[in-house]
Formats: C-alpha cells, sequence, structure tokens
C-alpha cells in the first residue's frame, strides 16, 4: 500500500526568510539597529555563498553599517588568495586568523581615522562570523584548484589545459597578440624507471616540473599532457621568443642533477614550438607542437623544433 506523497512548496525569497538577512538583491533588508543583531544577521547572510570575495565583500559592507572603514584587506598564504575592497589608508588594524591551529589568514582593517578600543572589541565579536563561513570558502577553493591540477606534479591537468587553451586562444584573437605553445618531452624516461624504479621516476618528472616552473613568467601556465609530457601555453608570445623559451628550457633539464643512489640522474628533454595562425583552433595549435616534438625525437632527441 502507498500513500500519497504531501508536497509543500518553499519560496526562498519570499518575507519569512527576508527577514534572517536572505534578502534579494532588490529589496535590502533593513539597517541592523545594534551590534547583537548585526552579528546574527552576519552570521546567516555569509552562509549564502562558498566564494571567499563574496563573503568578505558582504562584511566589509555589513561592518560599516557600525564601524566607518575605508579597506579591507585579506591574504591567504596556503592558496595564495589575495582581496582588496575598498582604498587603503593610515591606520590599521590586523588580525592573523587561526582555527585549530589551521591558518585561515590575514584581514586588515584601514581606515584614515584611529580605531577605538571600543570598536576594535567591536570589530573582534563581528569576525567570529566570517570563521566558518571563511573555512568553507577556503576549503572549496582548495577542492576546485585540486581538480583543476595533476596531484603529482602540481602542473595543471588537461581539463584546466583545455580551459586555458580556449580562453587564451580567445584573447588572441580578441587583442591580436601572438601565442605560443611548448610541448615537452622526456627523452628515454622509460629508461630512468627500468633503471631506478618507478617512484624515482616519479621523482624525477616532479624535479622536471618545477624546473619548468621556475623558469617562466607568472602568466606563463604549466600542464601535464600525458605521462612524461608537458604542454607550456605562452601568453602574448611570437615564435621567436618562444624558441628561446623553449632552448631555456631544455637547458634546465641538461642541468637538473636529480641524485640517485648518490649520483646524479641524467636528463635531456625534446620540444616542438607552435605559434597561433590566423583563425586557427587550439587543437590544431597542440597538434603542430606535437608534430614538431616527433620531429624533434626523430632527430635525436635533446633538441627543439619549429613547427613549420
Ligand atoms: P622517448 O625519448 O621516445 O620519449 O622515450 P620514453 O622512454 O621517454 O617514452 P615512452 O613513451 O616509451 O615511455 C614513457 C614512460 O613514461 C613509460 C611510462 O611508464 C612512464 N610514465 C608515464 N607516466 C608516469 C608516471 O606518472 N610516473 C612514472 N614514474 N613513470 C611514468
Ligand atoms: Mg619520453
Ligand atoms: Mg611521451
Amino acid at each position: 500500500m502507498s500513500f500519497p506523497t504531501r508536497t509543500n512548496a518553499i519560496d526562498f525569497d519570499s518575507a519569512r526568510l527576508q527577514r534572517f538577512g536572505f534578502a534579494a538583491a532588490h529589496s535590502p533588508a533593513p539597517q541592523p539597529l545594534n551590534y547583537e543583531q548585526l552579528q546574527r544577521r552576519l552570521g546567516l547572510q555569509l552562509q549564502t555563498s562558498l566564494e571567499a570575495d563574496k563573503i568578505l565583500g558582504m562584511f566589509f559592507n555589513s561592518v560599516q553599517q557600525f564601524i566607518p572603514l575605508n579597506a579591507l584587506n585579506y591574504k591567504h598564504l596556503g592558496t595564495d588568495l589575495r582581496l582588496e575592497f575598498g582604498e587603503r589608508s593610515r591606520h590599521n588594524a590586523s588580525y592573523c586568523m587561526t582555527h585549530e591551529g589551521e591558518q585561515m589568514g590575514e584581514l586588515v582593517f584601514h581606515r584614515d581615522k584611529r580605531f577605538t578600543e571600543e570598536e576594535l572589541s567591536h570589530l573582534e565579536s563581528l569576525l567570529a562570523s566570517l570563521l566558518f563561513p571563511l573555512r568553507n570558502a577556503l576549503l572549496y577553493r582548495n577542492a576546485s584548484l585540486s581538480a583543476l591540477r595533476d596531484p603529482l606534479t602540481g602542473a595543471g591537468n588537461r581539463i584546466a589545459m583545455e580551459q586555458s587553451l580556449t580562453r587564451e586562444g580567445e584573447i588572441a584573437r580578441r587583442q591580436q597578440q601572438p601565442l605560443s605553445v611548448l610541448m615537452l618531452d622526456i627523452d628515454h624516461f622509460k629508461g630512468i624507471n627500468d633503471t631506478h624504479g618507478h617512484a624515482t621516476g616519479d621523482e624525477v618528472l616532479r624535479a622536471v616540473a618545477d624546473a619548468i616552473k621556475d623558469r617562466l613568467r607568472n602568466i606563463d601556465q604549466v600542464f601535464r599532457f600525458g605521462g612524461e609530457e608537458f604542454l607550456i601555453v605562452l601568453t602574448n608570445t611570437g615564435r621567436e621568443s618562444a624558441a628561446l623559451v623553449g632552448e631555456r628550457l631544455r637547458n634546465a633539464a641538461l642541468q637538473l642533477t636529480y641524485p640517485v643512489d648518490g649520483r646524479p640522474v641524467e636528463l635531456t628533454v625534446s620540444l616542438g614550438c607552435s605559434t597561433l595562425l590566423p583563425g586557427e583552433s587550439p587543437d590544431s595549435l597542440v597538434r603542430r607542437a606535437d608534430t614538431a616534438l616527433y620531429a624533434a625525437k626523430r632527430q635525436g632527441r635533446n633538441r627543439l623544433e619549429m613547427a613549420g
């Protein structure tokens, strides 16, 4: 026997929920009357987002209803996250936040007038409402970043690579600037695994990825294309400059002295380089770099070949 299920409808924008601070953008909630109300409202409002910039933006705007501020800066070293709201000024109050031994970042409030003791004490109690929303946002950010990263080398993964190539291809077309890629493959890598074991192979892969990252500009990006192959996306870089970067990476691999059993493992890499042609798709750009890489392999390895 089955009973009919009763379904209740709930409108999340209805007045009852708005009272608790879940107001829709077009109908702002009334001003809180005191710190307790503000704190309660913040506690609910900050749960409405998983993005650190939205959470801190809401916090900055709400706190100003009682404590005038010129700016709020936030920095989380672990994830390289930096956010700025407003314009910095002379006086500041800074808080290093930790929870159960975990770093949650540093917050700095700025303004042109000195903070009173009473204001600082209120700021500190309002900061408590940031704890769980901010912790969740940091976890979410970490999970999102991990989903785009190769766990062994820390380089971007194939999903990140596809996204980057599409984005960079569009920028290159719209702003009429060059775009080049390098396909890099470690020579005779199978031999390293066979001679020294897979774990050492993994270490060497990590060392090569680090050496590549160290020799690029901040805006260049490295992706693990496959086993021991990396794709390097060089923003706003034409053919000649890309060739110089390729040579720099080839030399970096030669100088890499990864020690195994007290002796350095000798490494060489081969590279293929291509530069975006007018109207060309990112897939075709990568394919041409790959073809150039195979030409480099055929011609004896430890060399850079330019796509035709
Ligand atoms: P070539 O100079 O022609 O590139 O020769 P190669 O030996 O580097 O190339 P091949 O494609 O024959 O072998 C690649 C090897 O890379 C085989 C595979 O076991 C190894 N490999 C792929 N992924 C990993 C990994 O994550 N860790 C380790 N240790 N080895 C890997
Ligand atoms: Mg190889
Ligand atoms: Mg390979």
